[in-house]
Parts: structure tokens; C-alpha cells; sequence
């Protein structure tokens, strides 16, 4: 295809044909797994390539994919989301402060408070979906703004246009952790961020079996600092990884698609449901941010919280169902369902998690690709079998 019609296609088609410059041999239609460290360098040549943690082919072709979905200028692919999550807070130095969502990942919090506190980076957590709680935050040493959106496990949408805005009026990188979302529903660069940060290892991988993560910027001056970095700290992802990536990639529209038509499906479901209290899906109408997520995201995504009567309710379910795998981790062709209290969001002290409404009786559920009957047929015994066991003395 001509590149100038490569730059005009849809999202869809752009998971397909993203342009690489990665050369193809024998007319392969995939980009071969360069699964070297070190390259023959011709000593009259400018080589391309000299050693694999500065670049190698297969990550590239990664890199320059996921920079085109999130229409960024540069993208970067890592160990982990956590190792791309901690090489962007390597942008920052000692005595800056970072405004972060006071409900961001678990692991986000644990590098932050255990971890660039060494460095002196300090770090403000607030209520970012209250735009006024950022602007207060702000002082002199603030340097960056951390949203996650929507948050995890509650699904809060912060509105990326306007906290982008609040930063750049006072000189903050803004960073968003796109994980939930994907480039496929959410672009936040086109929305005003600096920065986008996904773990691939959810729904950019999309079979749970990689760990990896991906960050794409918007300008080419962040984006040689990451660079930079990334070559420095050397958390890189490795070329059967990133090939794995590149393999998952192709059918994110249509995983996408199909997950979040069951998670509306799930949602409006458990929403009726006697046993279950409350239900946290941003496409419910009764969600405080469902406005604001269809303006700023082209779908609501497949990720629902919700929370049963009480913590012994919630491990009868945990124990009962038998399709969804019980753990940690999102964003799997698997449902998946995760005890936010004791699994994800462990690292994060008792009394901080409480206070943030993460107790017991919360669960969530990453919507799989299984028929959305059969899911609702195995929660539907799992919750009401709990009536009966705990009647049986
Ligand atoms: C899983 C996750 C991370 C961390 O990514 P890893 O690949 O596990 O290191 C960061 N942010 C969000 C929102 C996540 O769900």
C-alpha cells in the first residue's frame, strides 16, 4: 500500500497495516522475530542497528505501531507496565512533585510512595475526576500530572481534556494510564496528554501471556527522553514479546467490540440483581461520570466492579464460579475476576484502601470473550448458592 494512503486509513484497518519502516524479507506478511543481542556492525556504514537494549527490529515494529494508535510521535515497549510506568517517572528529579490519582493502580502507588520517595520525588494524590482538587495541588516544585482513566476499581473518569489544560497552564507533563481503555475507545494525546502509558500485558496483549508494557508521547522532544531512558534503565521488552504483542494487536477492535457488548450486557444485569449492593460500570446511567466517559471515550470499555453484601458474600462468589480464572491481571480473551482487596490492590495499606472504599465486599470482573449468557448463567448460581450455604448450618 502507498504510505499516503496508509496515513488516511480508520482505526480498524490501522491495527492490520500500521506503517513500520522495519524491512519485510521474502514478502513475509509478519514482522520476523529478530531474536538477537548484537548486531555486525560495518565499520563504513551507519548501522541502524548496534545491540538489542537500544533497538532491535521486532520491538520497533512494535514501538512504531503502538505510536500510530495512540497517534503519538514516538512509542517505547517494556518489560512491564510497571517498567514503563517507572521509566516515565524517570523524567522527573529530586524536589519535583506529582500530582497522581488518588485511585490508580496498586503497583503505581507502591513505586511512588516506596520507591521515587527515595529519589525525593513527591507525589500528591487527589481526587483528579474534581478538577479543582488538581488545581490546588499545584505549587511552584509540581512537575507532572498521573491520571488514571477510568480508575481502578471504581472506574472514575477524570476529564483528560480539561486536567491536561489545568497542567499545561502551569508547565506540567501530563501522563495517562490508558490501560483500561486502549487507543481502540480512548486517544488521550488527541485529548491534550503529553504522555500515554498502557501495561500491555491486559488489553494490548489481550491473551494473558505476556507481561509487557508500551508509552507512547506526543512530541519528539518527550519522546527522546524516554528514549533516553529507556536505553539507561534498560527495561526493554524482549523480541518474542513483543512479537506476541504485535500478534495481539491485530484483533484489538474486535476483542474490544465484543467484551464490551457483554460487559453492558453483565452490568445492567448484576444492576438489577437482589444480591448484588452496587454496581460500578461507567455505561450505567446512573454512573456519576457516564457523560462525561461518552464524551471523552468512544465506548465504556469491559470492566465492571460491584459489590456483594459483605466479604464472606464476596469469597462464596469467588469460590463458586467456575468460568471466570479467580486472580489478578485484565483485559484477557478469559473473564477474569479479581478480589481488588486482597489481590490488586493489596500493596496498598489497610486503612488507606478502606478509606478509599475498597473493602471486602468489592469485586471485579475484566468481561472475556465467553458467550454472555453462560457468564450470567455461572454468576447467577454463584450468587444465589449463597443463600443456601449460608442457611445450611
Ligand atoms: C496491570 C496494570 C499496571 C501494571 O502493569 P504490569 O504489566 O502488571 O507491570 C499499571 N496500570 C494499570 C491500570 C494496570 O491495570
Amino acid at each position: 500500500m502507498h504510505t499516503e494512503n496508509k496515513d488516511r486509513i480508520q482505526f480498524g484497518t490501522k491495527l492490520i497495516h500500521a506503517k513500520t519502516d522495519i524491512g519485510s524479507h521474502y514478502g513475509a506478511v509478519n514482522v520476523p522475530i529478530y531474536q538477537v543481542s548484537t548486531f555486525h556492525q560495518d565499520v563504513e556504514a551507519d548501522n541502524r542497528y548496534d545491540y538489542s537494549r537500544s533497538g532491535n527490529p521486532t520491538r520497533e515494529a512494535l514501538e512504531q505501531t503502538v505510536a500510530q494508535l495512540e497517534g503519538g510521535s514516538a512509542g517505547f515497549a517494556f518489560a512491564s507496565g510497571m517498567a514503563a510506568i517507572a521509566s516515565v517517572l524517570c523524567l522527573f528529579k529530586s524536589g519535583d512533585e506529582i500530582i497522581v490519582s488518588h485511585d490508580s493502580y496498586g503497583g503505581t502507588y507502591r513505586v511512588l510512595t516506596q520507591l521515587f520517595s527515595r529519589f525525593g520525588i513527591k507525589t500528591l494524590f487527589v481526587d483528579t475526576t474534581d478538577l479543582a482538587e488538581i488545581e490546588k495541588a499545584v505549587t511552584p516544585n509540581t512537575k507532572g500530572l498521573y491520571i488514571e482513566s477510568p480508575s481502578n476499581p471504581f472506574l472514575n473518569v477524570t476529564d483528560i481534556k480539561e486536567a491536561s489544560a489545568i497542567a499545561k497552564k502551569h508547565g506540567l507533563i501530563t501522563i495517562v494510564d490508558n490501560t483500561f481503555m486502549t487507543p481502540y475507545l480512548q486517544q488521550p494525546l488527541a485529548l491534550g496528554a503529553d504522555i500515554v502509558i498502557h501495561s500491555a500485558t491486559k488489553y494490548i496483549g489481550g491473551h494473558s501471556d505476556v507481561v509487557a508494557g508500551v508509552v507512547v508521547t506526543a512530541s519528539e522532544e518527550l519522546g527522546k527522553e524516554v528514549k533516553f531512558v529507556q536505553n539507561a534503565f534498560g527495561a526493554v521488552l524482549g523480541p518474542q514479546d513483543s512479537w506476541l504483542l504485535l500478534r495481539g494487536i491485530k484483533t484489538l477492535k474486535v476483542r474490544l467490540e465484543q467484551q464490551q457488548q457483554t460487559a453492558e450486557k453483565l452490568a445492567q444485569w448484576l444492576k438489577e440483581h437482589p444480591l448484588v449492593e452496587h454496581v460500578y460500570y461507567p455505561g450505567l446511567t446512573d454512573h456519576p461520570h457516564h457523560e462525561l466517559s461518552k464524551k471523552q471515550a468512544s465506548g465504556f470499555g469491559a470492566i465492571i466492579s460491584f459489590a456483594v453484601k459483605d466479604e464472606e458474600a464476596a469469597h462464596h462468589f469467588l469460590k463458586t464460579v467456575s468460568l471466570p480464572s479467580v486472580g489478578v491481571s485484565l483485559g484477557g480473551v478469559e473473564s477474569i475476576l479479581t478480589h481488588p482487596a486482597t489481590m490488586s490492590h493489596a500493596s496498598i495499606p489497610k486503612e488507606t484502601r478502606e478509606e478509599r472504599g475498597i473493602t471486602g465486599s468489592l469485586l471485579r470482573l475484566s468481561v472475556g470473550l465467553e458467550e454472555p449468557e453462560d457468564l450470567q448463567a455461572d454468576f447467577a448460581h454463584a450468587l444465589e448458592s449463597s443463600l443456601i450455604s449460608v442457611k445450611t448450618p
